[in-house]
């Protein structure tokens, strides 16, 4: 046995074993192999690390970033988004394949898992595309992109237009049980849109993307894997119409689940004042009314889980005309703070909703060996500081990326250190590679 690791005095969070309380843990090997109120071991070969008024969870676990490597390594390395990860404490993602090339064969797949392991942070899975190029035309061959460890599919900024085509993919995919992950926005409605179609995109002349361009591409997807018993997930769901939708999908037993962005979950199209490019966003954000019911469905569960769509650009995309700037948020950086701060410290979810819907229940959905710490699982473990104050300052981002809506917002509530497999990997903002 390797050496052990005793963290001692802190409480700890997991909703999957419905703890929230006084536990020790004792980490070897990489795994968790005790846990109890209380462990008291006097042995050399034992570090006992105290955390006194902290708290413990499992790692955070993204399902939803993008990496932007291979092809735009002046946005994002995979590299420094794992290191932003780690900082943050989120231990698993899963990257996005529509990078430059897009992840459509198995070799890309190899290729990330490699720079993955190179950088030797967090775990990274990658999501492989669900047609050539993210073309929208032909399938990729899913089998050998399984073969190299692809999760889940999608063509993640792309909706599929083409029906038939995507009644294939559901039926195709329903013997590997792998998620089809669909950026839903019909293209036609969206058209050239670049803003919610309220008040402000009227008031400044902006081209509208309707709520309904969103509500109608999950339509369809729903009563497609209706049809064919596919497996459905509704990427960063962004209106109240939408919520409704999944709903009676879920009341009528089609196998849908879906993900909400922390920024559709805490800011509104008011932030577009004074063409604030950092608030340009596909989906984009909407209304007051929209973000209650995007909140409603996470307390009630009709959305299951929150992901970041982590999505660097470098500045130039950003420091431009509104019509012309990248959309996209980088949000890999204070997300467990931002969402501690305005939805856990004001009592709208609680910290066992909060690590339930951003580490259990992400990781089950996809299968990953993550979400939780019980006797056996992978020690990857946040420890948080709920106390901690600090103001957003983009230009320390571990990302590339510093294209925030955030910056200068006050934060209460950090990860301090972050374990993967039972290495520490992050103490204090400082991590070790
Ligand atoms: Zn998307």
């Amino acid at each position: 046995m390797g050496k052990r690791i005793l963290l001692k005095g802190a409480i700890l969070v997991d909703p999957s074993q419905e703890i929230n309380d006084y536990r020790d843990l004792l980490i070897a090997d990489g795994k968790i192999i005790d846990i109890a109120p209380s462990l008291e071991i006097y042995e050399d070969d034992v570090e006992v690390i105290d955390l006194e008024e902290k708290v413990i969870i499992p790692g955070m676990v993204d399902l939803h970033v993008h990496l932007r490597e291979p092809g735009e390594r002046a946005r994002e390395t995979i590299e420094d988004g794992l290191t932003a990860a780690i900082a943050w404490g989120i231990t698993s993602v899963c990257c996005m394949p529509n990078t430059l090339p897009a992840v459509d064969n198995y070799m890309m797949v190899e290729y990330i898992k490699g720079k993955a392991h190179q950088a030797n942070l967090g775990h990274l899975y990658t999501v492989g595309a669900l047609t050539k190029g993210r073309a929208g035309q032909e399938m990729t061959d899913y089998a050998s992109l399984i073969d190299a460890g692809a999760v889940a599919f999608s063509d993640d900024g792309n909706y599929v237009d083409n029906g038939l085509l995507m009644w294939n993919i559901f039926k195709y995919l329903v013997p590997f049980r792998k998620l089809v992950v669909s950026h839903c926005e019909d293209s036609s409605l969206v058209g050239k849109g670049v803003a919610h179609d309220g008040y402000y995109a009227s008031v400044m002349g902006l081209k509208e993307i309707p709520r309904v361009a969103e509500t109608v591409a999950v339509a369809r997807d729903t009563l497609l894997a209706q049809a064919t018993g596919g497996n459905l997930h509704i990427a960063h769901v962004s209106c109240a119409g939408t919520v409704e939708w999944i709903r009676w999908a879920k009341e009528n037993g089609i196998k849908i689940t879906a993900e909400v962005t922390p920024h559709h979950l805490l800011l509104t199209e008011e932030c577009l004042e004074g063409f604030n490019t950092m608030a340009k966003m596909r989906p984009p954000l909407r209304s007051e009314s929209d973000r209650q019911a995007l909140l409603e469905g996470i307390r009630t569960g009709v959305i299951d889980i929150i992901a970041t769509d982590h999505a660097p650009h470098k500045w130039e995309d950003k420091d431009c005309l509104f019509e012309e700037a990248a959309f996209g948020v980088s949000s890999l950086d204070y997300a467990v703070s931002l969402l501690l701060t305005e939805l856990v410290h004001p009592g709208i979810i609680s910290l066992d909703e909060l690590v339930n819907i951003y580490s259990c229940k992400p990781a089950a959905l996809m299968g990953l060996p993550a979400g939780t710490l019980c006797k056996g699982a992978v020690a990857d473990i946040a420890v948080l500081d709920l106390h901690a104050v600090d103001t957003i300052d983009s230009n320390k981002f571990y990302s590339r990326g510093r294209n925030t809506p955030f910056d200068g917002r006050h934060i209460k509530g950090k990860p301090v250190m972050t374990f993967v497999e039972g290495e520490l990997k992050m103490k204090d903002g400082k991590v070790f590679k």
